[in-house]
């Protein structure tokens, strides 16, 4: 007969982070030999967090085998970055934006607005429809072309070099935009302004095209009015730590609620609190 030992405890829930999945955006919390579990984030729902200590790495996804791989390892209690560096450097993602990865896949290259001055090109595997672009909270885009990954990432680099966009903007500057009015009404036309000179400049010829629509996020990430001024930001977390909040609008991976005790609004880069449990 084998003994069990009836005082060790299963391991605990971990955030693992916020996702979009089919134009929703979902906190995900996973654990060990476990499927990972979906929670809804609509405006107007409260979240309730404890987070604890230690902080763990949230592993990264298998795509071979359609499930995450979990991991043991512990990380730095700060910061965005929740995986450890063993994760990071298998992770599919991460090799893609450091042209370490290739597969043969079809990819569509995008041009997103974040705010006046800030629109950024980019890329993203077909498949994935608009989820790249919820995640990263662009405000509107419109999908250039498509085609294999080296095509498409010639055609970035190309667009990244004129003055149209950018291949990379900080999360500060994208969050600081959301206070103006005009980064939630100006994004279609803007783009639709720079697609055909885009075009005619020769940079779309080796993909295959993509008809020329506009498409807004705001609808999606709940923001009906912009940021208000003064808003609070979290900067970090020290455990053992409490989170509530009212969910008015989650852009991208950024929510955006109000605090119950002041109302006043407060910002959450949620990178901040994956790996917690
Ligand atoms: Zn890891």
């Amino acid at each position: 007969m084998t003994a069990t030992n009836a005082n060790t405890e299963p391991p605990a829930w971990r955030i693992t982070g916020l996702f979009w999945d089919q134009g929703r955006p979902r906190w995900v919390a996973s654990r060990p030999g476990q499927a990972d579990r979906p929670l809804e984030l609509a405006p107007g729902t409260t979240v309730r967090l404890g987070l604890s200590a230690p902080r763990g790495c949230v592993g990264r996804w298998d795509t071979e085998r359609g499930r995450r791989h979990v991991c043991a390892s512990t990380i730095d209690a700060s910061g965005t970055d929740a995986q450890c560096a063993d994760c990071a450097a298998r992770d599919r993602g991460r090799l893609l934006a450091r042209d370490a990865y290739t597969d043969d896949r079809t990819y569509t290259l995008y041009l997103a607005w974040f705010g006046p001055g800030l629109v950024k090109v980019g890329l993203t595997a077909a498949e994935r429809g608009r989820g790249r672009l919820l995640e990263q909270g662009a405000l509107a885009y419109t999908l250039l072309g498509r085609g294999p990954l080296s095509a498409v990432r010639a055609a970035e680099r190309a667009i990244a070099a004129t003055d149209h966009a950018v291949e990379r903007l900080l999360l500060t500057r994208k969050i600081t935009a959301l206070t103006n009015p005009q980064a939630l009404t100006d994004g279609p036309t803007a783009l639709a302004g720079a697609r055909p000179s885009i075009a005619n400049a020769g940079l779309l010829d080796l993909l295959d095209p993509i008809e020329a629509t506009v498409h807004s996020n705001t609808h999606a990430f709940g923001l009906s009015e912009p940021l208000p001024q003064t808003y609070d930001t979290l900067t970090g977390v020290q455990v053992p730590a409490g989170l509530v909040l009212r969910v008015e609008a989650v852009v991208g991976r950024v929510l955006i609620g109000a605090q119950p005790d002041t109302d006043r609004p407060l910002v959450v880069d949620t990178r901040l609190l994956a790996g917690y449990p």
